[in-house]
């Protein structure tokens, strides 16, 4: 279905990231991912997907806490791979404090990887998806792009703002043949959610089973994790033929958080 296609995940040697690069690869797409794994379990991930896909798969290690890296990894993506016709911006952190409690530098680098990364990638994309009238961009937001916790302000402000990004980009390229949303997941089982099981199960002084529907999973109805790999045949949707048409759109898959 994605023969022929290029895609850039950033963030995706774990996690979300990791699910959705397999799948776009698995449909025939060439993948460069991106991440923050020492560079030899990087490089046999990376080995490891070209052959079992039969695709090409470069990685690079940019920080996208800084935008000139971003820049630079878009630009490796078009050297080493042709050209990028998939974005999916996928990298993100957490903090959890207080806004009062909340150490500057930690807004600086959650802002700088969560949202302006974003920008910088997507506006490196861009002109090559116009040139060639076609493009899939999808941001990996949050249900916190579209209601709030207390303690998240920085993540939530953030994944709020991908969202309006998400908007304008897709009004702005509305009449090419280039898509832009914004998916908005509830708690996904990734290993940064295991560990914060784990975390809460010792602090609580709790069962993990009760940790995770009374305390992690408090504000998402169906009180189940989704899969990773379930989101990624969501991605994979948007991104192929039948996708064309949705645009523009704040995407939840979220256990009905949102539906209150
Ligand atoms: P994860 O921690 O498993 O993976 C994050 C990926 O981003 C990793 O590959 C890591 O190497 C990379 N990364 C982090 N900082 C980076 C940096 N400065 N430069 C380059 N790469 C960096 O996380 P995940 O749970 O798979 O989350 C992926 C995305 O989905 C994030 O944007 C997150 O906010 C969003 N999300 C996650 C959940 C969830 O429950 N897991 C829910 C909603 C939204």
């Amino acid at each position: 279905m994605l023969s022929g296609k290029v895609a850039l995940v950033t963030g995706s040697t774990s996690g979300i990231g990791l699910a959705v690069a397999r799948a776009l690869a698995r449909n025939g797409a060439s993948v460069m991912l991106n991440g923050s794994r020492p560079a030899a379990e990087a490089e046999g991930l990376r080995a490891a997907m070209a052959a079992e896909f039969g695709v090409k798969v470069a990685y690079t290690s940019a920080d996208l806490a800084d935008a000139a890296s971003v820049r630079a990894l878009a630009a490796a993506a078009e050297k080493q791979l042709g050209v990028v016709d998939i974005l999916v911006n996928n990298a993100g952190i957490q903090h959890v404090a207080a806004v009062d409690e909340f150490p500057e530098e930690k807004w600086d680098q959650l802002i700088a990887i969560n949202l302006s990364s974003v920008f910088h990638a997507t506006k490196a994309v861009l002109p090559g998806m116009k040139a060639r009238n076609w493009g899939r961009i999808v941001n990996i937001a949050s249900a916190h792009g579209l209601v709030a916790s207390p303690f998240k302000a920085p993540y939530t402000a953030s994944k709020h703002a991908v969202v309006g990004f998400s908007k304008a980009v897709a009004l702005e390229v509305a009449e090419t043949g280039i898509t832009c949303n914004a998916v908005c997941p509830g708690y996904v089982r990734t290993p940064l959610v295991e560990k914060q099981v784990a975390a809460q199960a010792k602090v609580h002084n709790l069962p993990e089973d009760q940790v995770i529907r009374d305390v992690i999973l408090a504000a998402q109805p169906n009180k189940r994790f989704l899969e990773a790999d379930d989101l990624a045949e969501f991605v994979l949707f948007l991104c192929s033929p039948a996708g064309a048409g949705m645009t523009g759109a704040a995407l939840p898959m979220d256990g009905a958080w949102t539906a209150r």
